[in-house]
């Protein structure tokens, strides 16, 4: 099944839970609005070379939708679409005054050169800016872009409006109005999810042996907050490969080596294909790559006892059943990758009122937001006895659902 497809199947799940009926599932099941874009770039060899890009914009019932921008050679409009929505979820879930927004552009930015990828992302803001801005619709990382991405996002953003406009779009440089924390805040959500979840499994983080799949933005400081926890982090990977050591990898030399797509594994010989990755004897399995890693073929195959989501759908639906069947505990990807939006939405707060806050303040908040929607989510879970995924639906859409309806739209 595709990812809106399932997607759409546990919205309609979640709403039939809440007592909603199904006009509210017609209105949440798609985008509000999607915007697709061709982007022509002159690209270093002088020729034009013509990109094509989404906005969309799940629901503005709340507020502005935020989201980040994926630079990626897989995006699909669908995609874009699911991944609006998950946005949404995330939003209700941690409460931030937001809807789901996401934005995507088919490219391969591994193969461009730094001035190549400065003018495609001024070319994408260009044709989306009629639909994007701080009050409408904030843009943010994802895969494959960063803070440089964001600041060239933003310069042109500010240029075309005729004013400085720091609060268009999240994950920007601390110079430019970036948030301290914000870089690292997915990893650290991801990091207190692990610990919220151990906690109700009895395993001790000290000792406790840990697989982490990706290491890009999330997955290289998950595993140095793992690591620095007293973990041991046995096996990660990125796109090429995986490494694994039983007695734990020296995780500051792999972040000292990684380029920044995450890759690293390259600089190996020893190394281990995704698949056996994902099926290493572990406590503490993190896929923090990309979406159905664990699907029908692998869940009876999965070792470790809890599953924590950091990347955006790791996990089918039929692989959910599957691991929740043999008792692991799957912390979903809406619930515990929630920790950049939720960093993101206190860096648009500081632009907005010019007033900027200490890495202390911001982790500090950060931990209270993360634990309090854990604890909401995994009691959720136990008292209607559902998977923490359909609870976590059933939380993130509930705000939602109750604001499209006051404002009449259903
Ligand atoms: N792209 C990130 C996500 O999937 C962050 C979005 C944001 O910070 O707005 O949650």
């Amino acid at each position: 099944m595709d990812l809106l497809k399932s997607t759409q199947t546990v919205i309609k799940e979640a709403l039939e839970k809440l007592g909603y009926q199904d006009s509210m599932f017609e209105l949440l099941k798609e985008p509000l609005r999607v915007l697709t874009v061709r982007i022509p770039v002159r690209m270093d060899n002088g020729e034009v070379k013509v990109f094509t890009g989404y906005r969309a914009q799940h629901n503005d019932a709340v507020g502005p939708t935020k989201g980040g921008i994926r630079f990626h050679p897989a995006v699909t409009e669908d995609e874009v679409k699911a991944l609006s929505i998950w946005m949404s979820l995330k939003a209700g879930i941690v409460d931030l005054p937001y809807g789901g927004g996401k934005g995507g552009i088919i490219c391969d930015p591994r193969e461009m050169s730094f001035r190549e990828l400065e003018r495609l992302s001024r070319g994408y803001v260009r044709a989306i800016s009629q639909l994007v801005g701080p009050t409408k619709d904030i843009p943010a990382p994802d895969v494959f872009t960063n803070s440089q991405i964001m600041a060239w996002m933003m310069d042109e953003y500010s240029a075309i409006r005729e004013f400085d406009s720091p609060g268009f779009i999240t994950g920007k440089p601390i110079s430019l109005g970036g948030s301290h924390g914000r870089e690292t805040a997915t990893a650290k959500g991801v990091t207190i999810c692990i610990r919220e979840a151990a906690k109700r499994r009895s395993i001790d983080l000290k000792g406790a042996r840990i697989v982490v799949q990706g290491f890009g933005n999330a997955g290289s400081y998950l595993s140095k907050f793992m690591h620095d926890a007293g973990a041991k982090v046995v096996g990660i990977s990125d796109a090429y490969g995986a490494l694994y050591d039983p007695n734990g990898l020296d995780i500051d030399y792999l972040l000292d080596r990684r380029d920044s797509f995450g890759t690293v594994t390259k600089l190996f010989t020893n190394t281990i294909t995704n698949k056996e990755l994902l099926e290493l004897e572990c406590d503490i399995l993190v896929p923090a790559a990309i979406e159905n890693q664990i699907t029908g073929a692998n869940a009876h195959d999965i070792k470790a006892k809890i599953v924590v989501e950091a990347a955006n759908g790791p996990t089918t639906l039929e692989a959910t059943k599957i691991l929740t069947e043999r008792g692991i505990l799957l912390v979903p990807d809406v619930l515990a990758s929630a920790g950049g939006v939720t960093v993101s939405y206190f860096e648009w707060v500081q632009n907005n009122q010019g007033y900027y806050w200490s890495e202390e303040e911001v982790e500090e908040k950060l931990e209270k937001v993360m634990v309090r929607s854990f604890e909401n989510i995994y009691s959720l879970s136990q008292t209607r006895r559902v998977d923490m995924r359909l609870a976590a639906y059933m939380a993130g859409v509930r705000k939602m659902a109750e604001a499209s309806r006051f404002r009449g739209w259903v």
